[in-house]
């Protein structure tokens, strides 16, 4: 019996290190940290080389223009499941629809939190952020940031807040669908920039579409989301002299 329990325990352990040689483990604070995140991996060196880092502050009266093209918005009700992976709580639908932005199409993957919101707008950080991730067929990436700010409850956001997966690896299917064209704020005015990943390895040349607009959710909502993440935002990072246009 002694002996089953303490191969069970070693099996415990491999396990723990198997995982760790796959991907270091990062956080927000503390030692393995924002300002050590570059340190951490080969791989991460980027998080801290990087001129083209996110998230920014985006300074209003910097603003160099506009741009051609509006984004063009296709989602559709999907099936999404649920999941908590240690840093965020991550929605995964499945053909939830797509971006298009200056003719190339991005299909949605997945959309997570932040709280408080990473991007700032003028030096003011909202109570939380949701990053919508899409990828072209090539493997580009395009995120659109939506910022909240707290007041009426958030009905599109209601089944995926009314039962978030409490741990790290949990995770089960949303009650009913979920159409992440109603998370926008209905004007689409909005800050596009190049950026990166603001999570290790901080992969850069990502396209951000920031909506100027932010939408509502409850304060119930938000403090159901920051039991499980307190913080979970990455510095502002340099902009160095980085083009921000206006979009629509
Ligand atoms: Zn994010």
């Amino acid at each position: 019996m002694k002996t089953r329990i303490a191969i069970a325990a070693l099996g415990t352990l491999f396990t723990a290190f198997a995982n760790a040689a796959e991907a270091p483990h990062w956080t927000y604070q503390g030692k393995t940290g924002t300002s050590q995140w570059a340190h951490l991996e080969a791989d991460y060196a980027v998080c801290g080389t990087g001129q083209r880092q996110s998230p920014i502050n985006i300074e209003t009266r910097k603003v160099t223009g506009t741009t051609a093209q509006a984004i063009g918005l296709s989602y559709a009700p999907a099936n999404a499941e649920v999941i908590n992976n240690g840093h965020t709580v991550q929605v995964e639908p499945a053909n939830g629809g797509a971006l298009t932005i200056d003719g190339v199409e991005y299909k949605l993957a997945q959309f997570h939190f932040h709280t408080p919101s990473e991007e700032k707008i003028d030096g003011k950080s909202y109570p939380l952020v949701a990053h919508l991730v899409h990828k072209s067929a090539d493997g580009k990436l395009a995120v659109i940031a939506v910022l909240f700010r707290t007041g009426k409850s958030n009905a599109t956001l209601r089944p995926v807040f009314a039962r978030l997966p409490a741990k790290p690896g949990d995770k089960h299917a949303l009650h009913g669908t979920i159409n992440v064209g109603d998370l926008l704020p209905p004007k689409r005015d909005n800050y596009r920039f190049i950026g990166s990943l603001t999570t290790p390895p901080c992969s850069e040349d990502v396209r951000w579409v920031v909506m100027k607009r932010p939408v509502s959710i409850s304060s119930t909502q938000l403090a159901a989301f920051r039991k499980l993440y307190k913080m979970n935002a990455r510095p502002v990072q340099a902009a160095n002299g980085r083009e921000v246009l206006v979009g629509r």
